[in-house]
């Protein structure tokens, strides 16, 4: 990986394409359909497959594969690698590929003060990294800084096909910011906005849903039929795949688990006043499993403020309150992740997010409170906490376009 991470000496903002409004496809590259998307998929997340293989798992004949892979090899998407020995006495084994770096893309990932951007490959390969401070959250200066880093990542890479953004809150039609809380925004127009600003189609997708596709092709979830990744950060978010697909929902707001109400846990810190989350409610998860309200509860019950990460140190280092606190969190995050379980029954739990640490420092309040929530039969889940980074989630804004471009869906 190469690490071109820097502080926000950005580029002169240079719009070349400011009145171009380029469709997706526009590039001449057409979106594909059917058994040649299943193919190109199964390649693009599970590496080179001879042609044998590829049609005993997509369920083609071999004459069906072979008149789908012709025109994706004439037109380069897909190339042969060197022949593998056959077992047997087979003919030699002729993998297709496709070449990961025929189109790159960018990925930007957007909190309430920072961007993240990386630039991947056609297999959602980070190949550099920046991030910035984002001193205007308004959609106009948002989008203003976002075209200058992109053209700034296109002077040094001309592969550059396409563009992904994400954002905490509501989505839709992986187009329109309907809501985003941390940013303060209502009804943004983003992927127009920054099409035109840029001149390359973009998409815009909720950041626990875009990571949540990331994970399915190109991480923890890869090869998996189901699982649930919970993140725990500046919100509590679900992202839910199912049948190898994630799942969106009838108004693009599956996950939305925040204001989901619990049993507030027994050992709550018994100080007034009760936490709320930003809607008031004292039972909600907000109310207990954000960075924030983790660190107000802190801060009541040590009489003092503390951060979030010195608070989980002080919890394993024994000191009670600290750890009162850090358990009363732990119960919730369990109680949710028993929710899952129970309704979907996933072969695994990603845990991710930049508070995810608290899924090990108080790992025995999560599991006291999943095994008080489902039923004695359910068996133990497979929990898998990941080490946070944020460019993951940038990557995951490059893995929506990956999607969008190469599959058109
Ligand atoms: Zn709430």
């Amino acid at each position: 990986m190469t690490d071109s991470r820097d502080t926000g000496a950005a580029r002169p903002f240079a719009v070349g394409a400011a009145d171009s409004h380029p469709r997706p496809g526009a590039d001449g590259w057409a979106p594909l359909a059917g058994s040649a998307q299943a193919v190109v998929l199964e390649i693009l997340v599970h590496g080179p497959r001879p042609r044998t293989q590829l049609a005993e798992r997509l369920g083609l004949s071999g004459p069906s594969l072979t008149r789908i892979t012709k025109p994706l090899l004439e037109s380069g998407l897909l190339v042969e690698r060197a022949a593998q020995a056959a077992s047997g006495s087979g003919r030699p084994a002729i993998p297709l590929d496709l070449d990961p770096d025929a189109h790159h893309f960018v990925g930007v990932k957007l909190t309430h003060d920072r961007l993240f951007v990386v630039v991947t490959d056609q297999r959602g390969e980070v190949l550099s990294e920046r991030d910035e401070r984002l001193p205007d959250p308004s959609p106009d200066a948002v989008v203003a800084q976002i075209a200058r880093v992109v053209s700034s990542a296109r002077d040094r890479d001309d592969r550059i096909r396409a563009l992904g953004v994400t954002v905490g809150g509501q989505v839709v039609d992986r187009a329109v910011v309907r809501h985003a809380p941390f940013l303060g925004w209502d009804d943004v127009p983003l992927a127009e906005r920054v099409t035109a600003a840029t001149g390359l189609p973009t998409w815009v997708e909720n950041d626990v849903r875009a990571l949540t596709q990331a994970e399915l092709w190109f991480g923890e979830g890869r090869g998996r039929r189901s699982f649930a990744l919970v993140t725990i950060g500046a919100g509590v978010g679900l992202g839910l795949v199912a049948a190898g697909e994630v799942l969106g929902g009838a108004h693009s707001s599956a996950g939305s688990i925040g204001h989901q109400r619990v049993v507030v846990p027994a050992v709550a810190p018994s100080v007034a006043p009760l936490p709320t989350c930003d809607l008031g409610h004292h039972d909600c998860a907000g109310a207990f499993v954000t960075v924030s309200a983790v660190e107000a509860a802190a801060a009541r019950a040590l009489g003092r403020p503390v951060g979030y990460d010195d608070l989980l140190d002080l919890a394993a280092d024994g000191h009670e309150e600290a750890r009162v606190v850090v358990d009363a969190a732990a119960d919730v995050l369990g109680q949710l992740i028993a929710g899952v379980l129970n309704v979907l029954d996933p072969e695994a739990v990603l845990l991710s997010g930049e508070g995810v640490r608290l899924a090990t420092i108080a790992a025995a309040a999560v599991d006291r409170a999943i095994a008080s929530s489902t039923h004695r039969s359910t068996p133990a889940p497979r929990l898998v906490v990941q080490r946070f980074r944020f460019d993951e989630w940038a990557r995951g804004a490059a893995a929506v376009a990956i999607q969008m471009h190469a599959l058109g869906r």
